[in-house]
């Protein structure tokens, strides 16, 4: 490679804006292609851990992003019919001063629009959407739907669920559908009456829950994402349209509370939940992948795009510390550091039993990317925890 080598970043979702910000810090040379024509504010909210507050410290939006969220003092467990509070874990100050950053929720599109601004002018190319990818040895060719043709050095599969560089590395092969959907509404909560909801709750019965929190720091606006069973899934639908009438059905006689967030609702969505086993390779030749294109996973540890996020920054941290230009063992590196971890998440995110008893959490938040002590690559990673 002649001069820095050019690093193609495909997919601009949280994964790869993240990438993209960490890399141009570290004087990286970087490209992000993103195959949406532009990015709207979709309503979601999403829980951001101290785990992923000290890596947006090292882009420089940790504060904004305080400013921006909803900080919860506590995640409430609640019995989802009874109401009764079965765990309660610490997080507000106590986040702070026991894993040096804080514990937010925000609104997904806030958060992205954030991180998006952190990328350098000029670095995140839209409607590009990735068709085919060629890796010559020497070079690797992009080749995008619209017909043009892009050089890299290094390519970075952040192209979430369907990866196509995913689908280079091992095949094509569509994700698999767990079994249930997650319906999404976010909404004023002036149109919640009859119950007050704390900052952040997840309401449980043993075979659905719905997650309640507020995405604003003003606290006007509160959202919820649930867990449900239904059998099958059009995998060709990304999500539909749900109603208030389904939620009434999925939530028959469950708590007030609950009732009262079903009732305020404005509009629902519901999407199929996906994963896939752990990947037997992370990276071949130039190829390398991060978050959801590598380790998808039900979002009931709220890790999803942590785990994207974190991947980002130890990918940063090998290829600053082996040298891009020795990008196999800058992968090799990053695969050990990294593989463990995720696929703990992925685990315990399947299993759903996440923070519904009062469990230490300080294995996932108190994860520091950028300072956890590295494995070296070719033996089996140790514990990830802090
Ligand atoms: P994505 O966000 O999927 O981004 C991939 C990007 O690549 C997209 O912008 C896409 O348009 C683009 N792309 C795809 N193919 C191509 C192509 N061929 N060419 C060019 N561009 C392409 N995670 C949390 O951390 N906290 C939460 O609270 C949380 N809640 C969740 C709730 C639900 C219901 C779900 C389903 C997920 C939740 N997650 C959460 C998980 C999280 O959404 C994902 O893990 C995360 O978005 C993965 O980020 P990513 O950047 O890897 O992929």
């Amino acid at each position: 490679m002649q001069g820095k080598p050019r690093i193609a970043i495909i997919g601009a979702g949280l994964g790869g804006t993240a990438a993209a910000a960490l890399m141009q810090r570290a004087g990286l040379q970087v490209r992000l292609y993103e195959q949406a024509p532009a990015f709207s504010r979709l309503g979601a909210g999403i829980h951001v851990g101290p785990n992923v507050m000290k890596i947006m410290r090292r882009i420089g939006i940790e504060d904004a992003l305080n400013a921006m969220g909803c900080h919860p003092d506590y995640w409430y467990s609640r019995e989802g019919v009874s109401g009764e509070v079965i765990a309660q874990i610490p997080l507000g100050d106590y986040a702070l001063r026991h894993y040096g950053a804080s514990y937010l929720t925000v609104h997904r599109g806030d958060f992205h629009a954030l991180l998006t601004e952190a990328v350098a002018p000029g670095t995140l190319h839209f409607d590009k959407k990735l068709e085919r990818v060629s890796d010559q040895g020497d070079v690797v060719h992009l080749h995008f739907t619209d017909g043009t043709m892009e050089a890299a050095d290094i390519v970075i599969g952040a192209d979430g669920v369907n990866s196509r560089i995913r689908a280079t590395l091992l095949g094509a092969e569509p994700p698999k559908y767990t079994g249930y959907v997650a319906h999404r509404a976010v909404f004023p909560i002036a149109r919640v009456k009859g119950f007050t909801h704390d900052r952040c709750t997840k309401w449980w019965t043993d075979d659905r829950h719905m997650m309640v929190y507020f995405d604003t720091g003003k606290l006007d606006e509160i959202y919820y994402v649930t867990g449900v069973p239904e059998p099958d899934w059009d995998l060709s639908k990304s999500w539909v349209p749900s109603s208030i009438e389904e939620m009434r059905a999925a939530f028959d006689g469950w708590h007030a509370g609950v009732q009262s967030l079903i009732e305020g609702t404005v509009e629902v969505t519901k999407w199929p939940l996906l994963e896939r086993d752990p990947l037997p390779l992370w990276s071949r030749g130039r190829l390398v992948l991060l978050g959801d294109a590598c380790h998808p996973m039900k979002p009931h540890m709220a890790q999803g795009a942590a785990m994207a996020i974190e991947d980002a920054a130890m990918l940063t941290r090998c290829l600053v510390e082996v040298g891009a230009d020795d990008y196999a063992n800058a992968f090799a590196l990053y695969e050990a550091n990294r593989a463990e971890r995720a696929g703990k998440v992925q685990l315990v995110s399947h299993n759903n039993t996440w923070l519904r008893s009062n469990e230490n959490p300080d294995w996932c938040f108190g994860y520091d990317a950028f300072h956890v002590p590295l494995v070296p690559a070719g033996r089996p990673a140790l514990s990830a925890a802090a």
